[in-house]
């Protein structure tokens, strides 16, 4: 596979080389148009720095990244192109940033600092492929392999060793036995490295397609910055419904659902809190209760740590919370779910037990899928037919409380509610004259 450049990948180049600086296509858009992967962003290197960058893009819109680093982002097509000067990285005192950052006129510098072979190639149509370190090789067998010593390239920048397990995960590469080894005994070097990039890069990871083998291989990678899901290794569960330990049990569960980050994190902590909530009956067999709460909380110390968004820990939280709930298909039993949780979320609940046992033993497996197929069935009838589960599907609001004379804001809340409930049990019809009537009723009683 040839690499094919944008339109506006070569006016581009063109445009800087037109003013007498030299220009490639690097990293992961050669590497991706190499494996025949439309890339999702183009980054260029180039000979110019930064003020002659802008000087050659002064018609265009443009955005500076960061001067220091070199990088101009040129905006076309509403879309951001990132141009950066060759540089040289300085030392790494701190593992984390380069103390300096020093330009240079050699595309073999720019190269040279570069993680892995397979992200270490340039391209453009005057010279072609720039391939100084048999990135191509590595690509066609599949293979990240650290530019030069690994051990001093991870001593340099430790998110490299995470972006190793990264690339391998989403590409579905093996890591080279040299790379390999050194992630393998730098890895605690991942304690110094900041909770932001840990995360972009984990997240990415979670998403990969190899993920499994990735986590099961590197498992004390990854425990270094999440000790927590150490409990879970080679924990046994002592249990008919499963044939694996709590965390050979966990990645299967990563793996078994859709490529999203919600939701591949909700599988990486279900099960954590199950260590911590075993107990034992008199005839030997463990039983894990209050597994759901206890793995809830545990998470939500660990996304918070991890600096996730809010809003994101809080959905992960609720997942795991619900994850082991024993759903019925019974339209009100469910509608008290969906009164809670609402219809997504319940869509996403059932996608994670799904997932969940599927990576259980074979043990009633057939029951389980088949009552979650009626579940979901369920689901999307009470959907389709648009009955009422909640306040804003009530046909009575607050406003109408309020014509029959109750005005106190909280027994408003609570007739509501008392007729949300009323309604969802079939105890009513969802219509404003008989929900009135019950309302007016049970007010004047009181
Ligand atoms: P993606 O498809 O995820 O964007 P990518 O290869 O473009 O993959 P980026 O994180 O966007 O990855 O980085 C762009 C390029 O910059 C890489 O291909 C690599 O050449 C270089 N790079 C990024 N981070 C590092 C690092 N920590 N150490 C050395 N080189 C790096
Ligand atoms: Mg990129």
């Amino acid at each position: 596979m040839a690499v094919k450049l944008s339109e506006n990948a070569k006016l581009i180049i063109e445009r800087l080389q037109r003013s007498g600086y030299s220009c490639y296509a690097v990293g992961g858009c050669v590497r991706d148009s190499l494996m025949g992967r439309a890339p999702h962003d183009w980054d260029f290197t180039t000979s110019a720095l930064p003020d002659d960058i802008e000087r050659v893009f002064a018609d265009c819109k443009t955005v500076t990244i960061g001067k220091r680093f070199g990088t101009v982002a040129v905006i076309l097509d509403d879309h951001p192109y990132e141009i950066t000067t060759y540089r040289i990285d300085g030392d790494y005192s701190d593992t984390r940033h380069p103390d300096e950052v020093q330009f240079s006129d050699r595309l073999i510098d720019d190269l040279s600092r570069r993680d892995f072979t397979v992200n270490a190639m340039a391209y453009n149509e005057t010279d072609g492929l720039i391939d100084l370190y048999g990135g191509r090789d590595d690509l066609s067998y599949g293979v990240i392999r650290c530019v030069g010593e690994p051990s001093e390239r991870f001593s340099e920048d430790a998110l490299r060793i995470l972006r190793a397990l990264r690339f391998a995960a989403t590409l579905g590469f093996s890591i080279e036995a040299k790379t390999s080894e050194a992630i393998l005994r730098q890895r605690k070097l991942l304690s110094g490295i900041s909770a932001e990039r840990i995360r972009d890069e984990l997240l990415k990871l979670l998403c990969g397609d190899k993920v499994d083998f990735i986590l099961r291989r590197y498992r004390s990678v990854i425990a270094v910055f999440i000790p927590e899901l150490q409990g879970t290794f080679d924990f046994e569960q002592h249990s008919k419904h499963h044939n694996r330990d709590v965390y050979r049990h966990i990645v299967a569960a990563v793996k078994n659902i859709e490529s999203d980050p919600l939701l591949r994190t909700t599988m990486l902590f279900h099960d954590i809190g199950k260590p911590l909530a075993q107990t034992t009956d008199k005839h030997g067999i463990c039983h894990y209760k209050n597994h759901p709460k206890i793995g809830a909380e545990m998470t939500r110390e660990i996304l918070r740590r991890l600096c996730m968004p809010s809003a994101f820990i809080e959905e992960v939280c609720i997942l795991i919370r619900y994850h082991d709930e024993r759903f019925k298909p019974d339209p009100v039993m469910l509608k008290g779910y969906l009164k809670e949780l609402g219809m997504e979320r319940m869509g996403r609940i059932c996608k994670i037990q799904r997932a969940d046992i599927l990576a259980q033993s074979s043990y009633l497996r057939d029951e389980k899928l088949s009552n979650l197929d009626a579940v979901e069935k369920e689901l999307r009838r009470i959907k389709e037919s648009g009955e009422c589960y909640n306040l804003r599907m009530l046909a009575v609001s607050g406003v109408d409380l309020l014509h029959i004379g109750i005005s106190s804001g909280i027994v408003i809340g609570q007739t509501l509610d008392a007729l949300l409930d009323k309604v969802i049990a079939g105890e009513l019809p969802n219509e404003k004259e008989p929900l009135l009537n019950f309302a007016k009723n049970a007010f004047d009683k009181d």
